[in-house]
């Protein structure tokens, strides 16, 4: 890992970063079903200073680690904001507590989960905030929608692209827009 390039405490360098939060859900929330929550959880981003610029389709995925939990509704959105990243981090942390997450076990099903994927070529790598996110690169849920509306990102410690990254996923990792192939694993 390279030394940090950016301090994560301080605001965006130009206005015009590319910075991008993945979103998913598994589970009914008072919002309504998890793809309802994703779009609730957009409008809360807007609302606490996280700009919605951009966004992926929804898409359906299968857990991973694959388990008999329901499915996932996952998506990506691009966002304009003048916060550093771990301002963005507590945000989106604070997001999370108010939809009425309950932090069990890493990979236990969620109401929400909002991670910050990237910001620009940032690299940071702190105890409680690593970016670009630590397991981003290995997980379609992520690379699919990401792909949709950053395709030309490209990894700052790998120096993968985005194709590249997607070329190495393993086969193992379902995942198709809401809507066409899989619905019906919709939990
Ligand atoms: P999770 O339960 O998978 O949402 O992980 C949340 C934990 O990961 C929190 O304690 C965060 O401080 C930490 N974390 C580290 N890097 C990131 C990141 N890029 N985005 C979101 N959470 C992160």
């Amino acid at each position: 890992m390279k030394a940090v390039s950016f301090d994560p405490r301080h605001g965006d360098r130009d206005g015009t970063s590319l910075i991008i939060i993945a979103l998913g859900a598994n589970l009914p929330s008072r919002f309504g079903d998890p793809a309802q929550t994703l779009l609730a959880a957009r409008a809360a981003m807007d609302e606490s200073g996280l700009r919605v610029v951009a966004e992926s389709r929804i898409w359906l995925t299968a857990p991973v680690p694959l388990s008999d939990q329901p499915w996932y509704h996952n998506a990506v959105v691009a966002v304009e904001t003048g916060l550093a990243p771990l301002a963005i981090l507590e945000r989106l942390q604070e997001i999370e507590y108010d939809f009425g997450r309950v932090r069990t076990s890493r990979n236990a099903p969620r109401l929400l989960d909002l991670d910050l994927v990237a910001y620009d070529d940032v690299i940071v790598d702190r105890p409680a905030l690593i970016v670009p996110h630590p397991r981003m690169h290995e997980r379609a849920f992520v690379l699919r929608p990401m792909a949709e509306i950053a395709p030309d990102w490209r990894h700052p410690v790998s120096g993968l692209t985005m194709d590249q990254m997607i070329a190495a996923l393993p086969d193992d990792q379902q995942a198709s827009p809401a809507g066409e192939a899989g619905e019906r694993h919709a939990g």
